[in-house]
């Protein structure tokens, strides 16, 4: 397969500020035969318990990703060049329907991930994320996971329902699509509904780091164990709300004393040499975004990063 095949459009033939928006100005393809990694929306906030609005996160993330440049100056690599990446639309998905919903997502991931693409999701709320690990554990069996979030998502059910964005991870673990012994979760922080919460993880070996251990020991180490508990093939979940809100005030769930923007640049840089078949970027709310949309821009920015490290 020919490498670089797929590139930004330039910006001097084909301006920033006009072009109709695909992440990072790359093309959108539909043939998924020469995509090494595709990037996809699936815009779908149905599980979302608090402020909705995250099915727009795609759209915008495409908007405020069109000042990504080529090249990577801290991770020295040219991205697109590497893999052939593209923009390969959104899945389709059911407002109204959270089964509906999962089963277009699991068939959509399916059809990228069976031509050996890697699937690099753009949500939606984290009910998404369910979804995308039966597809993927279905190829690989069970996968580690690499989770950031402010919250567990490991909760057992919300108004009598099983299925929304605070519980993900439970059922992952339930239907055994995730390894919980390579499972780390990295940001936890802010009111819980009791001290109970973190049972799930002590039965599971579930490893949890909070805020405040990222805080006194530093990113970098935290950074290092991450990797330790790395091995085979990881899955990685990115939930925007681990970041400060001061820093990205666009998501539904949004608890104070969170990663600041490069904290969350310097972890997804530290994915490098971890074997990662396939991520997601999650809850960017643009409704309740601050000027200038910095939830969305910094979102993008991860994904370039993430990109960067492949
Ligand atoms: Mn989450
Ligand atoms: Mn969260």
């Amino acid at each position: 397969m020919d490498k670089g095949k797929y590139q930004p459009r330039d910006s001097m033939q084909s301006p920033r500020f006009s072009h109709p928006a695909t992440f990072m100005r790359l093309p959108h393809v539909v043939d998924l035969t020469d995509v090494d990694i595709a990037l996809i929306g699936i815009a779908y906030d149905g599980g979302a318990s608090y402020r909705p609005g995250a099915r727009f996160g795609p759209r915008e993330i495409r908007e405020q990703s069109s000042l990504i440049r080529p090249y990577s100056g801290p991770q020295k690599t040219y991205p697109f060049d590497r893999n052939n990446v593209a923009d390969c639309g959104d899945i389709d998905t059911a407002p109204n329907s959270i089964d509906k919903t999962y089963e277009l997502s699991e068939a959509g991931i399916t059809r990228i991930r069976d031509t050996a693409t890697m699937p690099v999701s753009v949500g939606g709320d984290h009910s998404i994320t369910l979804p995308i690990l039966r597809s993927i554990a279905k190829k690989h069996g069970p996968v580690g996971l690499i989770h950031f979030d402010a919250h567990p998502d490991t909760w057992d059910e919300y108004f009598g329902g099983k299925y929304f964005h605070g519980t993900p991870f439970r059922r992952a673990v339930e239907e055994g699509l995730v390894d919980t012994h390579r499972m780390t979760q990295i940001g936890i922080r802010g009111p819980l509904f009791g001290s109970d919460d973190f049972d799930f993880h002590k039965e599971h070996g579930i490893r949890w780091i909070t805020i405040d251990e990222v805080r006194e020991r530093g990113v970098r180490a935290v950074a290092e164990e991450m990797n330790q508990r790395a091995s085979g093939k990881m899955y990685v979940s990115f939930d925007i709300d681990c970041v400060d809100p001061a820093f990205a005030p666009g998501t539904g769930t949004p608890e104070v004393g969170g990663l600041d923007s490069y904290e969350a640049v310097t972890f997804v840089r530290a994915l490098k040499g971890i074997d990662v078949v396939g991520l997601d970027l999650v809850e960017v709310t643009p409704l309740y975004d601050g000027p200038g949309q910095v939830t969305a821009l910094l979102a993008a920015n991860l994904l370039f990063e993430f990109l960067s490290s492949r």
